[in-house]
């Protein structure tokens, strides 16, 4: 604004000299070519009136002529013609702020006489003009700093304000607390990063509340097998217990035992792929022996509840998977068929091979899952009707753990099931 303001007047005095020098170059041509009484008459005459004046001299310094014969102050400037060079046109007074005239100065020279043309122009019109275009600047500046600030308050409103809440939400979360609340901003980038910490902050708790939850269940699940186990133990040192006694406490210590042994294997297995250090070793091998070994393991605990294990396969073909996993996988599912039927059912197991993959049914005529839970049985500690899984010796971890490593080795689970009828759980490798 300063500069403009100042290019501005230096461009307005520029005209304004340019055009005093204009017409003094002009009068003094026509005296000149034409030096008499009526020429000089004329040129005065001319600027009589106007915001300009003329003096017309002789070289000695005496006025010949001028147009406003009454003001004493015009002459004050003859002192300066006489000092310095004055042989060609020049601007003899600029300073246009202190100065009531700005002047030029234009020698001329004729047979008769050599003298000066001094022409004047009175500056306060161009004060006026000054004075009005420092106005309209000084206005132009005040609105423009009002704008900037109008504008640098509601930046700072719709840009900082939102980053402000931010920092607080990402503090608040980085101390434990993802009680978190950001309004919602825009869709641009700030709107993204919101909804983003945002959603963090949601996922956060939900995290937290399930790890909460996971180790209330897990230590419930340890710490009943460990009641049991100290009860029966502390019963089972009396001395005066028979000895069928004894060997009926035992077993259920030996139960107990058993139950704790598979729960911390499971969260073993939990704890090793959430940290991505768990590993599945492939390789090829037959499908019967894998089978003889499935079927020496769970026929025990079958004929105990007195479940026929009907096994469909057809002749010995090769299975590409970790054994050890894929074992740890059909015994699970045996388990909870097992757990999740009634006594003289059938439960059926297929394994047949198709287009590189291994698919493993495990069929039982149990108790069935309602279809709305089907899809949250494979969550981590989910169990259906939680005191029938008790009853039944179920952690909820299970079909977690098999899930994950059926989906290791890059495969999938799918099951249907209906409310007592039964089960299938159909694995493909
Ligand atoms: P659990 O250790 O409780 O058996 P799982 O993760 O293996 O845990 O199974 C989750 C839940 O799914 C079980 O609590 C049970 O209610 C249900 N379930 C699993 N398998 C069967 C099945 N074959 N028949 C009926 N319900 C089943």
């Amino acid at each position: 604004m300063f500069y403009l303001h100042r290019n501005i007047i230096y461009a307005q005095m520029d005209e304004e000299f340019s055009r005093l020098l204009a017409n003094g170059a002009n009068h003094r041509d026509v005296l000149q070519e034409n030096y008499s009484e009526s020429t000089i008459k004329h040129i005065v005459l001319m600027e009589n009136g106007s915001d300009r004046e003329v003096i017309i001299m002789n070289s000695e310094g005496n006025i010949i002529s001028s147009s406003d014969e009454s003001n004493p102050i015009l002459e004050r400037y003859i002192p300066l013609v006489m000092k310095g060079n004055s042989e060609n046109d020049k601007i003899l007074v600029s300073d246009y702020k202190n100065s009531p005239y700005i002047a030029s100065l234009h020698p001329f020279q004729n047979s008769e006489l050599s003298g000066y043309v001094l022409m004047f122009q009175s500056t306060k019109s161009i004060n006026a003009m000054v004075n009005e275009l420092t106005l309209h600047f000084g206005i132009a500046g005040v609105i423009s700093v009002a704008i900037i600030l109008i504008v640098y308050t509601i930046l700072s409103k719709v840009l900082t304000r939102p980053l402000i809440n931010m920092k607080v939400a990402t503090e608040k979360l980085s101390r434990g607390d993802f009680n978190v609340a950001l309004p919602y901003i825009s869709k641009d980038e700030l709107g993204q990063l919101s909804s983003s910490i945002q959603k963090l902050a949601k996922e956060l708790e939900r995290l937290k509340n399930e790890r909460n939850e996971f180790l209330a269940v897990i230590s419930h699940e340890l710490s009943t097998p460990l009641t049991y186990i100290t009860g029966y133990a502390k019963v089972a040192m009396r001395k005066d217990i028979k000895e069928i006694e004894l060997e009926q406490y035992l077993k259920i210590i030996n139960e107990e035992s058993e139950q704790l042994k598979e729960l911390v294997k499971n969260l073993l297995d939990l704890a090793k792929i959430d940290e991505n250090s768990f590993t599945v070793a492939k390789e090829y091998f037959w499908s019967d022996q894998f089978l003889k070994r499935i079927k020496k393991l769970v026929e025990p605990s079958y004929k105990l509840k007195n479940l026929k294990l009907k096994i469909k396969a057809p002749d010995k073909f090769q299975i590409y998977a970790d054994p050890l996993r894929l074992q740890q996988i059909v015994l699970n599912l045996l388990d909870n068929a097992l757990k999740y039927s009634n006594e003289y059912t059938e439960v059926g197991l297929e394994i047949y091979n198709t287009d590189n993959r291994t698919v493993i049914s495990v069929i039982d005529k149990g108790f069935g899952i309602p279809s709305d839970e089907i899809e949250l049985i494979f969550e981590r500690l989910y169990r259906v009707e939680k005191s029938r899984s008790r009853t039944y010796g179920g952690s909820g971890i299970g079909l977690s753990v098999v899930k994950e490593l059926i989906e290791a080795h890059g495969g999938t689970i799918e099951v249907t099931s209906e409310l007592g009828i039964g089960s299938t759980f159909k694995v493909m490798i």
